[in-house]
């Protein structure tokens, strides 16, 4: 039986990758801040380090895969939280349980992204840098400067990018665990709907183009999250997986 960690688990794409997991009939360790198997705050350090000790606790020496998944979203008025939780909290979890997973089978972990990181201008690219360089005090400080929809951005681009500067490494690829991400367009979730619900973010979001039409759901997002975790995918290696309808192609067809 595959054990494996999921962020995010009591709500919207995270609870729908726990679904789906027990379904294939892996045993989940949820991480969430209440209704999980570990109750942790992802926002500060020392939450990130009891989820770690505590999914330690429950897993044992080893971890079959891990997904990133905890968020908030842009609407949130806090921005430094926003970094906090989707950058630093991702990474941390990424990090303190890569030695775990080195003692699974076929380990694999999925950071979740988001299209915004590519489809939102990026700005003057302090907040990525001050992220990748993992000085949380500067990219609190940059965000807290920002509109919400760019410290979102901001948070989900470098962590794409943290996939990609890690994957092909000594410490992911080079023990034979994978890293990918998937970056997911607008999905029907609490997290969409509070968005939908704020004056400021509602119309943006109503009016942004789908070639698909309509927003994806979180079992759509599940399925490629699953992809990614399992054996069909097992010559991805920092892969950064769209599933958003045709935004992202459309918006930035010919960036390739
Ligand atoms: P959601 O609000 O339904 O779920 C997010 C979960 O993260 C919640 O259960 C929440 O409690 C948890 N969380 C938030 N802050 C936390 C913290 N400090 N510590 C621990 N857990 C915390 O949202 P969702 O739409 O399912 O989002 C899941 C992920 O997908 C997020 O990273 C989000 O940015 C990303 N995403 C969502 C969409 C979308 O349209 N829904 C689009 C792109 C990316």
């Amino acid at each position: 039986m595959r054990v494996i960690v999921v962020t995010g688990s009591a709500s919207g794409i995270g609870a729908a990758v726990c679904a789906r997991l027990a379904g294939e009939g892996c045993r989940v360790i949820g991480v969430d801040l209440r209704g999980a198997d570990v109750c942790a705050d992802l926002a500060d350090a020392s939450g990130r380090a009891r989820a770690i000790e505590g999914v330690r606790a429950l897993a044992g020496d080893a971890l079959d895969g891990l997904v990133a998944c905890a968020g908030l979203g842009p609407q949130v008025p806090s921005r430094e939280s926003i970094v906090a939780v989707n950058y630093f909290g991702a990474t941390a979890l990424l990090d303190g349980l890569r030695p775990l997973l080195a003692s699974g089978k076929q380990p694999a972990a999925v950071a979740i992204s988001s299209n915004s990181a590519t489809i939102v201008p990026e700005g003057d690219g302090t907040l990525v840098a001050a992220c990748l360089a993992g000085d949380e005090p500067a990219a609190r400080r940059i965000a807290a400067g920002l509109d919400g929809s760019s410290a979102y951005a901001g948070s989900k681009l470098a962590l794409a990018r943290f996939v990609r500067r890690n994957a092909p490494g000594a410490d992911w690829a080079g023990v034979g665990i994978r890293l990918n991400a998937v970056a997911p367009g607008a999905v029907q979730t609490p997290l969409l709907q509070e968005g939908l619900d704020d004056p400021q973010f509602g119309p943006a979001i109503r009016g942004f183009p789908i070639p698909l039409g309509g927003f994806g759901s979180a079992a759509q997002i599940a399925a490629a999250v699953g992809f990614l975790l399992g054996a069909d995918s097992t010559f991805c290696c920092g892969t950064v997986l769209y599933a958003d309808g045709g935004s992202d192609a459309l918006i930035r067809r010919d960036t390739y």
